[in-house]
C-alpha cells in the first residue's frame, strides 16, 4: 500500500512538471523508466458491508473463490479477475441502459429497490448447482435448487434479484452477453412487479432485443424446441448451432422474409407457447414486436408490460391460461389502440420497410 501511494503521487508529480523541449539528438528511452508506466490503478473502493457477507456466504455455500464489486445497477460477485468481471457486468449495465430507454423506468430503484441486483459468476458447473440451493436456503424459495441444477444460467427475480453463471464451457466476453439477455429476462419480470409469471414470448424476446442492441450480435438462447425449459438450453445444441454469434441484421433480414411470406406464427398463436416451445422464428417475431413497440416512442414497452401486469390474471399458474391471452390482447388495444390483427399488421409493415 505504501509502494503504491509513492508509487502514485510520484507519476502524479511527473505529470505536473512542465515539459522540456524534447532534444532532437537523444533518442527517448522505450518502455523503459517511470515516465512510460502507467499509473497503477487505483485500489477498489471499499465494498458495502452487508454485499460483503452475502458474497461471502455464497462463497461458502458453493465452494467458489469470490470477491465483491459494486456497479452502477449491479453489484457483483465473480470468481473472475477485476478485468474481466467488468467486461461481464458491462454487458448488464448497457442492457439495462436499453431497457430504460424503452421503458421509461426512472432508474434501477423503481425495478429493483435499494437492493442492486446481483450477478454471480461461478468457475464451473459443480459450484453452480450449489447456488440454487444456497438461494432456496437463504432466501426461502423451495424448488429453487433443483430448477438451476438444470440450466447453465438463471435469473431469479424474487426475493432476491440475482443472476447466476457459470464460466464453463464460455468465457468473459460469453458470459457478458449471458447477462445483458438475462437482464432481458429480468427487467420484464421485475419491471411492475406482480410476482406472477411473465409471458414467455416476452421473456425471451427482451433477452434476444436486449442482446443485440448492445452487441450487434446474438449468441444465447433459452429456448430449445422439443427439450425442456432450460436456461441455456440452446447454447451447447447443435439444434441451434446455426444461431451461434447471429448478427442482429442476418436475424432481421430473416425475420423481414418470414413477415413477407406470412410464415411466422400470428401473435395470437404464439402468445400461449412456453419456452420450451419457442423457436428461433416465434422469438424472432417476439424481439422484433418488441423493436416495434419501441419505435412507437419512449415508454411505449414499458406501458405495454406494466398493462399486461395489471391486467393479468391474479391466480399464480405456471402454465398458460386464456385470461393471460386476454390480459395482452387488452394491454395491446389499451396502449397502442388497435385490436391484436390490426398491431400484427402494423408491425409487418414496420419489418417489411425497416428490416
Ligand atoms: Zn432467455
Amino acid at each position: 500500500m505504501a509502494l503504491l501511494v509513492v508509487l502514485a503521487s510520484f507519476a502524479s508529480g511527473v505529470l505536473a512538471q512542465t515539459p522540456k523541449k524534447p532534444d532532437p539528438k537523444t533518442k527517448p528511452p522505450v518502455g523503459k523508466g517511470l515516465a512510460s508506466k502507467p499509473a497503477p490503478p487505483p485500489p477498489p473502493p471499499p465494498i458495502a458491508k452487508e454485499l460483503e457477507e452475502e458474497v461471502a456466504s455464497i462463497a461458502a455455500a458453493t465452494g467458489a473463490r469470490l470477491s465483491a464489486s459494486e456497479h452502477p445497477v449491479f453489484d457483483c460477485a465473480s470468481s473472475l479477475s477485476r478485468d474481466e468481471t467488468l467486461i461481464v457486468v458491462d454487458g448488464a449495465e448497457k442492457a439495462f441502459a436499453v431497457f430504460k430507454e424503452i421503458s421509461g423506468v426512472s432508474g434501477p430503484a423503481e425495478m429493483f429497490g435499494i437492493k442492486k441486483p446481483l450477478l454471480v459468476i461461478l468457475p464451473g458447473a459443480e459450484s453452480y448447482k450449489k447456488l440454487g440451493y444456497w438461494y432456496e436456503k437463504a432466501k426461502g424459495r423451495p424448488g429453487m435448487g433443483d430448477a438451476v441444477a438444470n440450466s447453465t444460467y438463471f435469473p431469479f427475480d424474487s426475493p432476491r434479484c440475482l443472476i447466476g453463471m457459470h464460466l464453463k464451457p464460455s468465457d468473459a466476453v460469453g458470459l457478458a452477453h449471458v447477462a445483458a439477455h438475462e437482464t432481458g429476462h429480468l427487467c420484464v419480470q421485475r419491471y411492475k412487479f406482480n410476482s406472477n409469471y411473465s409471458p414467455p414470448w416476452l421473456c425471451e424476446g427482451m433477452g434476444a432485443y436486449l442482446e443485440a442492441r448492445v452487441f450487434g450480435i446474438t449468441n444465447c438462447y433459452c429456448f430449445s424446441p422439443g427439450g425442456a425449459q432450460r436456461y441455456g438450453a440452446a447454447d451447447a445444441g447443435a439444434v441451434l448451432e446455426k444461431l451461434s454469434d447471429l448478427q442482429f441484421a442476418k436475424w432481421k433480414t430473416a425475420v423481414k422474409a418470414a413477415a413477407k411470406s406470412r410464415q411466422l406464427k400470428t401473435f395470437a398463436n404464439f402468445i400461449p407457447l412456453q419456452l420450451s416451445e419457442l423457436g428461433a422464428g416465434e422469438v424472432g417475431k417476439a424481439w422484433s414486436m418488441i423493436d416495434y413497440m419501441a419505435s412507437l416512442g419512449p415508454g411505449k414497452v414499458g406501458a405495454f408490460i406494466g398493462a399486461v401486469k395489471r391486467l393479468w390474471p391474479a391466480a399464480v399458474v405456471y402454465e398458460h391460461t386464456p385470461a393471460k391471452t386476454a390480459a395482452q390482447e387488452k394491454a395491446i388495444l389499451e396502449v397502442f389502440g388497435v385490436e391484436v390483427a390490426g398491431f400484427e399488421e402494423q408491425w409487418r409493415a414496420y419489418v417489411m420497410a425497416k428490416y
